[in-house]
């Protein structure tokens, strides 16, 4: 019983310091493409149990030191 009760309370609190982890290599893994002049990154979705990697590119970022690299619809 003791077992259990601690299994199902640990497992919650493991996902969610995963997803601050994500959000902060997320950050730093944002690129500036020179083509269309956005940055961009890619993000990965679960859909339906797989993993898709997606473009996303962000209009209004701050372009400062970001590393330059061509995204994935312009090369
Ligand atoms: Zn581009």
């Amino acid at each position: 019983m003791n077992i259990i009760q601690y299994g199902r309370w640990k497992e919650p609190q493991k996902k969610e310091r995963k997803t601050n982890l994500d959000a902060k290599e997320c950050d730093k893994k944002v690129k500036y493409c020179t083509k269309c002049q956005l940055c961009w990154q890619i993000d990965y979705t679960s859909r339906g149990g797989s993993r898709k990697a997606v473009v996303i590119h962000y209009e209004d970022f701050v372009t400062y030191g970001k590393e330059r690299e061509l995204c994935l619809s312009c090369r």
